[in-house]
């Protein structure tokens, strides 16, 4: 029973980090033929996207009934901008990304994108409008040229090369051997967590997509390579409506705004300088982190 259960319970771990990590849940689903929690409703429509606003109305949700994570939260991302999350550890941040990418239904209030309740559209239209950059992109074991035109198998050569020049990698590959045909993973060329990075930014390029989430790295990239791909994120995010999962506050003072979480609901919303300036919740985490970072340099 032993020699079954090992391989069923590893897939079962896969499963989880793989939906953790935010990937393209059909994908999982056909990789590992499990049925999914969330299913489309009879005749769901195709979501529309205009101009890609984003509202959460009174959202409660927990993994656990007897454990809620959301309880009540309301918030709105205005078509075009980047609105950072905000909040202590397992406050529920990436929860917000999951429950965007509908991973999971809300158990109360609703999401909804340009008017459209999430419930309501096909998952498959839903995943086409919006792009996620994981924490740790997860690269399959082929070629790197296949692995950034994921999810866009008919993206030509040159549109998987600009792709890269965006996201700063294509020179990187370009001094391979063997180029965007250079096997990766496991067996293949490991890559760095910020090659990583641009592999996933080069990916969702190309997929294009009106709305984006992005789940901040939390893995230690050096501060010059983080800034670089902070820079190509924000370039990224012109144009889209923009969700940032911040697990640190240095990287979102730009965002158009921040909200704050605590305790399953928003306490604070608001610009850096106007978060600041009221002394409350956002300030207090600020000034830990600057002093955490003071400590830590
Ligand atoms: P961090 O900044 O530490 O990454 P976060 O604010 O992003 O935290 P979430 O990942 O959204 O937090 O998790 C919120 C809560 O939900 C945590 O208490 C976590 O333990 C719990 N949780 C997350 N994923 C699951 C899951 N798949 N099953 C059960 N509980 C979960």
């Amino acid at each position: 029973l032993i020699q079954i259960m090992t391989p069923l319970n590893f897939l079962g771990v896969m499963y989880r980090e793989i939906r953790q990590a935010l990937v393209d849940m059909d994908e999982m689903f056909n990789l590992l033929e499990q049925p999914a929690e969330v299913t489309d409703k009879p005749g769901a429509r195709s979501l529309e996207v205009s101009g890609g606003e984003i509202i959460f109305d009174q959202v409660k949700f927990g993994y656990d009934p007897e454990r809620p994570i959301l309880k009540g939260l309301s918030f709105r991302v205005p078509p075009g901008q980047r609105v950072a999350i905000v909040g202590s550890t397992g406050a529920g941040k990436s929860t917000i990304g999951r429950l965007l990418f509908r991973f999971y239904d809300v158990t109360g209030g609703a999401i909804r994108i340009d008017g459209q309740d999430l419930r309501d559209v096909t998952q498959e239209s839903l995943h086409a409008r919006i792009g996620v950059v994981p924490q740790d992109t997860v690269l399959f074991n082929d070629t790197i040229g296949y692995n950034i035109a994921y999810g866009r198998n008919d993206a030509t050569q040159a549109e998987v090369e600009a792709a890269a020049r965006a996201a700063h990698i294509h020179d990187f590959i370009a001094g391979l051997p063997l180029g965007y045909d250079t096997q990766v993973g496991e067996r293949g060329l490991k890559l760095s967590g910020g090659e990583k990075q641009r592999v996933g930014i080069a990916r969702t390029l190309l997929k294009d997509p009106p709305i984006l989430i992005l789940d901040e790295a939390t893995s230690a990239l050096d501060t010059a390579t983080e800034s670089d791909i902070q820079g190509e994120l924000n370039a990224m995010g012109r144009g889209r409506s923009v969700i940032v999962i911040a697990h640190r506050l240095s990287t979102v003072a730009d965002a158009d705004r921040i909200v704050v979480l605590e305790d399953g609901r928003l306490v604070e919303e608001g610009t850096h300088e106007a978060l600041l300036a009221r002394g409350g919740r956002y300030a207090e985490l600020w000034s830990r982190q600057s002093l955490d970072e003071d400590l830590a340099a």
